[in-house]
């Protein structure tokens, strides 16, 4: 059986005083947890030094929300993998939506993004989802498999080290959650993707990611192919973090 992974995804929200307060709670709440639930937390560039030490002494992975597509060099404002990796990072997320959507990332930009990650000993954690219009137009399936498909084959034979989040674009921040049996026949699509790549798939963690709140979260963990959860403004709660956390034990 799979571990199960919840990952939080502050997004632009943190602060000195703030982090100190959400992760000493986080760290107290989770203190007995069962050791085959992984937790961790994606933060602002700027605070990996802090979070690093804030999580030191707990079994919290940390995390970026993106890295650079280039090693290094004249590309002001970007991060790149190996930053992340000598400030202690364990993953970094890869193509979120708001990437997609704000900033222009295309798949190619993320499958690069990936292969640099997987260089530098990072996980990547792939998000993929669709749009409310694609959704309503049959087009979920083809939209998220063909996300996926391009980085798999930037990958190569690392496919099996990605961590995939499924994101449904419509369910990111508006209070609805896709349904457990949606986000599942989505899961189950992607891991059969990933068995033609990989001979991994059966072992590899894909997370669900959009409205992920304590009311909904032991359904949708209880799917056999939801491994877990990339939690967006629930993860800024501590007691709802610790929550979702405890319902995958
Ligand atoms: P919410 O949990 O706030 O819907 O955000 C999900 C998300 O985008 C995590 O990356």
């Amino acid at each position: 059986p799979r571990r199960k992974c919840l990952l939080g995804n502050w997004k632009m929200n943190a602060s000195l005083d703030g982090n100190a307060a959400l992760l000493a709670a986080v760290g107290q709440s989770l203190a007995g947890l069962d050791q085959r639930v992984q937790w961790g937390v994606a933060v602002p560039a700027p605070y990996l030094a802090q979070v690093r030490g804030l999580l030191d002494g707990t079994p919290g992975w940390l995390g970026a929300q993106d890295c650079s597509a280039h090693e290094a060099g004249a590309y002001t404002g970007e991060t790149s993998a190996a930053m992340l990796r000598e400030f202690g990072c364990r993953f970094t997320l890869v193509g979120h939506s708001e990437r997609r959507s704000l900033h222009g990332e295309t798949s190619a930009t993320v499958a690069i993004k990936a292969r640099q990650a997987l260089a530098l000993g990072l996980t990547p954690v792939v998000c993929v989802g669709e749009t409310l219009a694609e959704r309503e137009a049959g087009q979920t399936f083809d939209v998220v498999k063909k996300q996926l498909s391009v980085v798999i084959h930037e990958v190569g034979h690392c496919v099996g080290e990605l961590i995939v989040a499924y994101e449904p674009v419509w369910a990111i921040g508006t209070g609805l959650a896709a349904t457990a049996q949606q986000a599942q026949e989505v899961h189950a699509a992607l891991r059969a993707q990933l068995a033609v790549a990989t001979p991994r798939a059966a072992q590899m963690l894909l997370l669900y990611g959009g409205s992920m709140k304590p009311s909904n979260a032991a359904e949708l963990l209880s799917q056999p192919d939801i491994d877990g959860g990339l939690i967006g403004g629930a993860s800024l709660v501590a007691p709802d973090f610790a929550a979702l956390c405890q319902a995958a034990a």
